[in-house]
């Protein structure tokens, strides 16, 4: 009986935290709102408090048809869709890890992953708060799970991904730069690097994010180009991919590793 009332608790978990991104979204890239003040939710446009009832997840959205109840501003669609994606990539870990202290590391990182996308996305930077919050949080559910399978080689892997994360994106950064002539990428970019290698593992899981990531970017910049939304010299946000590729990595990394060796004929 409470098999079937799991997924339905993780998924109304998923809406609350996915409608709690959206307040980090929209209040850590600004410095004149904090994430505890003002304490209730705002709308942008005309300041208006909003209230318990207009603010449930998804639902909400819909019954306003995306319009603010005071003023009719559109509200961006981007809310509702943290908030489907934060519970839709909550239920899919469930089903990859169970209930497992490997399914928290997985709902950490999901939690992290997403508001440094958007934010990425929309201004250009990778707050540090975000990734200082990441390591620590990281770094005391490796140290469970390590605890828990007596490993220590996992912790030191995870250390070593870190370390290693950090370390080859900033080479990508030097050396593409020197070959673009321009800065390839940002500070930001290298601290999400390390994270990655915390929350995945070393080897061969940072070669996997940087060659998902690396692809799914030039062929977004290229249509982006192409269709006229971006300039050959506008910055396109590397994070949003680097962000992308972890996740794939965490739930099929080991499946796509072994359908490449098979591949190239390792194996
Ligand atoms: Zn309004």
């Amino acid at each position: 009986m409470l098999e079937i009332w799991i997924p339905v608790l993780i998924t109304l978990f998923g809406l609350a935290v996915g409608s709690f991104l959206n307040v980090c979204i929209y209040r850590i890239p600004r410095t004149d709102v904090s994430i505890h003040s003002p304490r209730r939710s705002f709308c942008p446009e005309c300041s208006n408090p909003i209230s318990a009832y207009d603010n449930i997840p998804i639902l909400s959205y819909l019954i306003l048809r995306g319009k603010c109840r005071q003023c009719r501003a559109t509200i961006s669609v981007l809310y509702p869709l943290v908030e489907l994606a934060t519970a839709g990539l909550f239920l899919g870990m469930y089903y990859h890890f169970g209930l497992t202290l490997e399914f928290l590391l997985a709902l950490a990182f999901i939690g992290l992953l997403l508001p440094i996308a958007v934010i990425d996305a929309q201004h250009y930077i990778i707050p540090n708060v975000l990734i200082a919050t990441g390591l620590v949080l990281g770094f005391v559910i490796v140290c469970g799970i390590a605890y828990q399978r007596a490993d220590v080689w996992y912790l030191l892997t995870r250390l070593i991904g870190t370390v290693a994360g950090g370390m080859v994106l900033w080479l990508v950064a030097v050396i593409g730069s020197a070959i673009l002539r321009k800065k390839a990428m940002g500070g930001g970019d290298i601290k999400l690097m390390a994270l990655n290698g915390l929350f995945l593992g070393a080897w061969p899981e940072l070669a996997m994010v940087i060659a998902f990531s690396a692809l799914s970017g030039a062929v977004v910049g290229t249509v982006l180009i192409i269709s006229g939304v971006k300039s050959r010299q506008s910055p396109i946000p590397y994070g949003p991919f680097l962000a992308g590729a972890a996740v794939l990595v965490l739930l099929w990394g080991d499946r796509l590793w072994r359908m490449y060796l098979q591949f190239v004929g390792w194996n």
